[in-house]
């Protein structure tokens, strides 16, 4: 069989998902077609289609996230964006912020960012497993005034899941906020925003939830008013020398990603209809990946053992094949796609002793078999014996 015939058992849902949902492809296909006008500038047919798409989309979107008014959604270019309008918008030179020995790159460096500018970074060790104590978060918060904190929902390494909920009500305790980085948890996870009280949310579109890479969601908190990053066109109070004032408009100036909006709502309706079954799953799949990898000589398993929670990631590092070895021979041998190396996420391989050469992660969604994990297992018994 030659490579371009080889079947590819995708486990890199972590990444991205693949392949998308035929939903989503068709909801994609038609905002390029029929909804292809300008949102919220165009007064024809094409640009009202296009602003009904947005709408919907959003819609979706905050039913899924449990958001009451659907305006503190902002539609971003993904996660990363988020994060960086929301610590950009809201820390200022002399103010102090805590955060998570295993936070994404996507926090990491804008953090950097802005200690070189002034702010206080403090990080709270998470423990070999990846898991944050919320009493470490408590003891650093009271330690000095704190403006945010800001934690992962889950872990992109460890498949941890975080107790963000405990640290909404340290961080509000104290008078900060808390910002969490919900690219691994929503979409593998019931997130009930108005419940977990985080001030903001940012959620990557192109994996648990299923839509299209370049589009995500922010959500922010009522009374949480970041400075908006990027000024521009935003169809109304055009006249205005400032941005406008009014949510989401503030936060979304240029000519919106409709198509990827379009391919995101898609993915967030199939959740609300579907998302209990997707990711009862996932668990059921990650577990059996989880409990037969630990049986493969040689092997270690990141993150807490099976039986404990976590989102549908598994990490392994062997006592003799690197990762770039495994997901090389993976890809080559047997099709299997899995990502090897850091993982945009040096803190998090730092705080479980992987950082110099990471892991390989296996990232279980939908569209994966039982028969697909007993490949990878069967593949993993052969590679590593
Ligand atoms: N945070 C975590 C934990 C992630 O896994 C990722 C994606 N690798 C991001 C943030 C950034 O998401 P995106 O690249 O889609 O902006």
């Amino acid at each position: 069989m030659t490579r371009a015939e080889q079947r590819i058992v995708y486990f890199d849902h972590a990444a991205t998902s693949w392949p998308k949902p035929p939903e989503v492809v068709d909801a994609v296909v038609r905002a390029m077609g029929e909804a292809g006008g300008n949102p919220g500038r165009s007064a024809h047919r094409l640009g009202l289609a296009a602003a009904r798409t947005i709408a919907e989309a959003r819609t979706a979107v905050a039913s899924l996230l449990g958001v009451e008014d659907e305006r503190d959604v902002i539609l971003t270019p993904g996660c990363t964006f988020g994060l960086n309008l929301v610590l950009a918008g809201s820390l200022r030179p002399g103010d102090r912020v805590v955060a998570s020995s295993v936070e994404h790159n996507a926090t990491a460096r804008p953090l950097a960012r802005l200690a070189a500018a002034g702010v206080e970074v403090s990080v709270v060790q998470a423990d070999s497993d990846g898991l944050i104590d919320p009493d470490d978060v408590d003891v650093a918060v009271r330690a000095r005034p704190t403006r945010a904190v800001v934690c992962q929902h889950a872990s992109n390494v460890t498949g941890v899941i975080q107790p963000v909920g405990d640290l909404a009500d340290i961080a509000h305790e104290h008078g900060a906020v808390l910002i969490v980085d919900g690219a691994q948890g929503v979409g593998h996870l019931p997130v009930d925003l108005t419940a977990l009280g985080a001030d903001a949310y940012s959620c990557a579109g192109h994996k648990g939830l299923l839509g299209p890479q370049g589009i995500g969601a922010l959500y922010l908190a009522p009374d949480f008013e970041p400075e908006e990053l990027v000024q521009g066109g935003s169809g109304g109070s055009s006249g205005d020398d400032g941005p406008p004032t009014g949510r989401p408009d503030r936060y979304e100036a240029g000519t919106a990603n409709t198509p990827g909006a379009a391919g995101l709502g898609a993915g967030a309706t199939l959740l609300l209809a579907t998302g209990p079954e997707i990711w009862a799953e996932e668990r059921h799949l990650t577990r059996r990946l989880h409990e037969g990898l630990l049986e493969v000589p040689g092997m270690r398993v990141l993150g807490p053992p099976p039986g404990v929670e976590r989102v549908p990631v598994v990490s392994v590092v062997h006592s003799r094949l690197s990762p770039d070895e495994m997901a090389f021979a993976l890809d080559h041998r047997w099709g299997i796609a899995v990502r090897g190396g850091l993982h945009c996420s040096p803190w998090a391989h730092g705080t479980v002793g992987t950082r110099e050469r990471g892991a390989v992660r296996f990232s279980v969604g939908l569209g994966l078999t039982d028969a697909d994990v007993d490949l990878a297992l069967a593949a993993m018994q052969e590679l590593c014996s």
